[in-house]
């Protein structure tokens, strides 16, 4: 027989919740394996902590959303938002898929090209693009999407001198009943601004109006909003053909569908309350398929899905530092993954697991990070088992925002692998070291001590 854990007995309250109404709660699940690869291999292998994306995850979330749309609507295109997650090799899997670019700076319309994307296959939002940026992208025939009027200009001055023409959308901000609105993005659908700027590339003669584009937020948890703003961009169209005879070539819905995480203050968990690619498919279709869009003309659909199609394809993988006890009696945990690596932490109660077994009842816990820092905090109170120094942990749900927004704060970054479909790992990025900081340094000589 297996040894019990043992923990210092301490006096305290008894909370409701161990018992359920089935009666005591059966245990504490555990993830031992990911895609068959044993947790505790990966962290011997690579190290703890270490992020583990699922490339059969990936593909499979992929199929799931495109069969939701293309089943719905004759052309669909996905276009893979890069500051979603954008390691070389979870963009390749994407567009291995088929899936386009979609970038927001500069550096990533450079990644997306170094990725092997030709021009024709990305496209460029955001407010912020260097007029290299834009003649780079006007030169390779991308789709600009513009953000502003000082944008527009600045495309109209560089087509005046270029040979090819640009081509161009605009990203357009609406009412779709989500508060607060991104109004800060693009021009405004409701006081006219955006119909403005259409007429006016229109009229500037030297640029092709390509698409209307709209990323009406993220997490957004109504797929009626999307069938609003898809509705909305259907009816600038329609007046762009009315009075300029002029058809464009797609409607860009943007990304923002939920994934499965559970957002703080939740009442009920993400898994339960996020809606299915279906869902959101079908407000989109239905707006643009009852729009009074000439159906001989119908635009192509663009997606630019992040969040919901890598969220459930990254684990992040760590240890437990120690155990404590709080002033006040509660169970703390520490472990030696933090904030700087989880930024979603922030905004989620991200799903935390035993990676072996571990004791049959849990009691409320938080859990820090190792960072000398008070908001270093991954969940702030978790009903979990008692588990000993050096044992493991697994997150679920980290593949989205994590690998971009990470920071080294304290520590630096760990390694990245990705688990492909036959269960072979492969390092997809080294871990930090001292030298990967330190070589951007520059000291001045009079500060050298040797
Ligand atoms: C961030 C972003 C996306 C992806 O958003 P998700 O919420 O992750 O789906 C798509 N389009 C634009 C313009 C973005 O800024």
């Amino acid at each position: 027989m297996a040894k019990l854990k043992y923990e210092r007995p301490i006096i305290n309250k008894i909370n409701a919740g161990v018992t359920d109404k089935f009666g005591m709660t059966p245990g504490v699940p555990i993830i031992e394996k990911i895609d068959g690869v044993a947790v505790k291999e990966l962290i011997k292998d690579y190290g703890s902590p270490v992020f583990v994306i699922s490339e059969k995850t990936i593909r499979d979330t992929y199929k799931e959303a495109k069969l939701a749309f293309t089943t719905r609507y004759p052309k669909v295109q996905f276009a893979w938002s890069y500051k979603t997650n954008y390691l070389n090799s979870v963009c390749q899997v994407f567009h291995s898929e088929g899936s386009w670019a979609e970038v927001v700076s500069g550096f990533e319309y450079d990644k997306a090209r170094e990725n092997g994307i030709s021009g024709n296959k990305i496209i460029f939002n955001g407010p912020h693009k260097s007029k290299e940026d834009l003649t780079k992208a006007i030169k390779n025939g991308s789709y600009i999407h513009i953000d502003h009027f000082d944008e527009l200009y600045t495309i109209i001055e560089l087509s005046q001198t270029m040979e090819e023409r640009p081509k161009v959308a605009i990203r357009v901000n609406m009412d779709t009943g989500i508060y607060p609105r991104w109004d800060r993005f693009g021009f405004n659908y409701e006081n006219g601004e955006a119909w403005n700027a259409l007429k006016r590339i229109m009229i500037s003669e030297k640029l092709d109006l390509v698409g209307l584009h709209t990323h009406i937020g993220t997490y957004i948890m109504t797929p009626d909003a999307y069938g609003v703003a898809a509705g909305k961009l259907a009816s600038l169209a329609v007046e762009l053909d009315r009075k300029y005879n002029h058809n464009i070539k797609y409607i860009d819905m943007g990304g923002g569908f939920a994934s499965k995480n559970t957002l703080k203050g939740a009442y009920l968990p993400g898994k339960d309350t996020c809606p299915t690619f279906d869902q959101y498919a079908d407000a989109i279709a239905n707006a643009l398929i009852n729009s009074q869009i000439n159906p001989q003309k119908m635009p192509t659909l663009f997606l630019e899905t992040g969040r919901a199609l890598i969220d459930d394809a990254g684990y992040i993988l760590g240890s437990v530092l120690a155990n404590k006890r709080l002033a006040d009696g509660r169970r703390s945990m520490i472990i030696d993954l933090g904030v700087n690596m989880l930024f979603t932490s922030f905004w989620y109660e991200h799903e935390i697991y035993p990676a072996q077994n571990a004791g049959k009842i849990g009691e409320d816990t938080t859990i820090y990070g190792p960072l000398c820092m008070n908001i270093d905090v991954i969940r702030a109170a978790i009903k979990f088992p008692p588990m000993e120094k050096g044992e493991h942990i697994v997150l679920k749900r980290v593949g989205a925002y994590n690998v971009t927004q990470w920071m080294q704060f304290i520590t630096l970054r760990p390694k990245v692998v990705m688990i492909d479909t036959e269960g072979k790992v492969h390092i997809i990025r080294e871990n930090e070291t001292n030298e990967t900081i330190t070589s951007l340094e520059r000291v001045p000589k009079h500060l050298k001590l040797k």
